[in-house]
């Protein structure tokens, strides 16, 4: 599933295409991915409206329309965006946005687990406003990690892929985080000390800012915006790695699902 980095990098690759773009035509061809507009609904709250901006909100790709909407789009495990002016058609293919002078906006998903919302301004503000904080922004300090963390007996791993602690962060880049910052990804939120705190803050910061740098993780199905994997999959630590050497100590990661019924990557001699 894409976490900040890499829709991160997909809303950077299309920004140029569709910002100040008018979106011409709107064309839905699988409506189970819209969640609560029917398509004439959809097409009416796009057409003939201008994207006025491209931006990102924890793991959704946001599409901020001339009204003061917005298009939400969460791609999920197959989901992908691109423009594109070829005329052929992907049988994949779930929305296309015809723009004006500017080719089309083709969102593809293959298993269509993606979903992808329309929101007027008011229903936008509530729904970013359940999301935490973003981890890339000035405002994200240790104090505020320490806040969402405090109080919280759940593992610190589940802690910092709860989207309403902290926004953006999946397995991926918790594994890789909690690696660097040398924490058991199985302790206790609420017990860590204000030092580990402090270098998990800094990990965080660390492994997402290199990671958008490396154009994302691609470890199945994930595509930039110009249909490329990504290049963090090689730099991965901890994630994919379990039974191979520690990066650090040399002796072997392991690989635990007790902690959320999901892979976690760890190093059971150099993270406590
Ligand atoms: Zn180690």
């Amino acid at each position: 599933m894409p976490e900040l980095p890499e829709v991160e990098t997909i809303a950077r690759d299309l920004r140029p295409h569709l910002t100040g773009a008018r979106i011409r035509a709107v064309r839905v061809h699988k409506p189970d991915v819209l969640r609560d507009a029917t398509p004439a609904a959809f097409r009416r709250a796009l057409r003939g409206r201008t994207i006025a901006s491209v931006g990102r909100r924890a793991k959704h790709l946001v599409l901020a329309l001339d009204d003061g909407s917005r298009v939400v789009v969460q791609p999920r495990m197959t989901g992908s965006l691109h423009v594109t002016r070829e005329r052929r058609r992907d049988p994949h293919t779930v929305l296309e946005l015809t723009l004006a002078g500017r080719g089309r906006l083709i969102y593809r998903d293959v298993r269509r687990l993606g979903v992808v919302l329309v929101l007027p301004a008011r229903r936008w503000e509530t729904y970013s406003a359940r999301l935490g904080p973003e981890p890339l922004e000035d405002g994200f300090t240790p104090e505020v990690l320490a806040r969402a963390l405090r109080g919280r007996r759940l593992a610190v791993k589940k802690a910092v892929m709860d989207q309403r602690l902290l926004a953006g962060v999946g397995n991926i880049y918790a594994s890789e985080a909690l690696w660097i910052a040398r924490i058991d990804p199985s302790r206790p939120a609420e017990g860590l000390r204000g030092p580990e705190v402090a270098a998990l803050h800094g990990a965080i910061v660390d492994v997402l800012a290199r990671a958008v740098k490396g154009r994302g993780t691609t470890v199945r199905d994930y595509r930039t915006g110009r249909g490329e994997p990504g290049t963090f999959q090689g730099r991965l630590a901890a994630y994919g790695r379990g039974g191979e050497p520690c990066l650090r100590c040399r002796r072997r990661l392991a690989l635990t699902h007790a902690i959320d019924g999901r892979a976690t990557y760890f190093c059971p001699w150099c993270q406590s």
